[in-house]
């Protein structure tokens, strides 16, 4: 885990079960604006993370989440709860929010954890973040989620690109996995991308980056290799879920890990449209797992699973 102060804002750096998280500081006498919380399993960490860049006297008036995944929100409830801050979500999902519709929101098919939380405003593509002296103009940016927001600092040249651009690729394709088909959007995503002039990338994941182009080309590369063939891209994004699991809960025995593959109703989904291979979601998952441990991804120890 890394923090790095750049003029304005301070990046956390958080790895892969959390979400990077950006704290804009704002102007003298401003409070600050967080973009994104992390995973509710890291929720204390995040508000040790806020409290510890906080200037002097300020405070957190804000959150703004890029989209509403489990990584990116999982900390708004006890940011809530600690500060008196306004949440700010994407338009996309507000119904969902409000009635906590775990379907919609995509936590049950998922089977990932999450703490409910409320929003107090929208933020629609083309509407400003004003924090500061800096202006950060929201845009759709659909794909690895239909609703995903992407914010970018035309002054400065500083894109907070969530899920849709990574130093080396992007998020799991999840309409893709619902057979919904969203190959396209990543692509448009990428286009309109590669029009801003943006000279230094903050991802949802990973380091902040300088060569915008070399990632945009090796995440059009990455989509021309699951634009032909779609199976790939739906055997790692079960792979990438089962890691994110295994990140939630540590380590697990084996029979209850593929207790989670045959419960989990994305996985069910995703093996019957591939045409049920290995005949069963256990046999299947534990193929996976064998992908997983032989990448080094994940070790099995004994009946146990852990994290490598
Ligand atoms: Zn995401």
């Amino acid at each position: 885990m890394a923090s790095t102060s750049l003029i304005g804002f301070t990046v956390f750096e958080r790895g892969w079960l959390s979400s990077n998280n950006i704290l804009l500081h704002g102007g003298d006498g401003e409070h600050a604006t967080l973009i994104d919380s992390g995973h509710v399993s890291h929720a204390v960490q995040t508000l040790a993370l806020v409290r510890r860049a906080l200037r002097p006297g300020q405070t957190l008036a804000q959150i703004v989440n890029t989209h509403l995944h489990s990584d990116h929100c999982g900390g708004n409830a006890a940011l809530a709860r600690a500060f008196d801050v306004r949440t700010v979500i994407p338009p996309g999902d507000a119904d969902a929010v409000a009635d906590w519709d775990e379907d919609r929101l995509t936590y049950k098919l998922t089977n990932q954890c999450i703490e409910r939380f409320a929003f107090d405003a929208l933020l629609r593509p083309g509407e400003t973040l004003r924090v500061g002296s800096r202006r950060w103009q929201a845009l759709a940016a659909p794909g690895h989620d239909p609703h995903s927001l992407i914010l970018y600092d035309a002054n400065e040249g500083t894109l907070i690109s969530a899920d849709a651009l990574w130093e080396n690729g992007f998020g799991v394709v999840f309409p893709e996995l619902d057979g919904e088909g969203a190959f396209d959007e990543v692509g448009a995503t990428l286009d309109l991308i590669e029009t801003l002039d943006a000279r230094l990338v903050i991802p949802g994941h990973g380091a902040p980056f300088s060569d915008v182009g070399g990632a945009i080309s090796r995440a059009r590369s990455r989509l021309a290799r699951f634009r032909a063939d779609a199976s790939s891209h739906a055997r790692h994004a079960i792979k990438a879920l089962t890691k994110y699991h295994l990140l939630e809960v540590g380590s697990e025995p084996l029979p209850s890990l593929q207790g989670w593959f045959a419960t989990t109703p994305i996985v069910s989904q995703v093996w019957h449209r591939l045409g049920q291979p290995e005949g069963s979601t256990t046999a299947w998952g534990r193929q996976l797992l064998g992908e997983l441990a032989a990448a080094g991804v994940v070790v099995v120890r004994g009946e146990t699973v852990h994290n490598a």
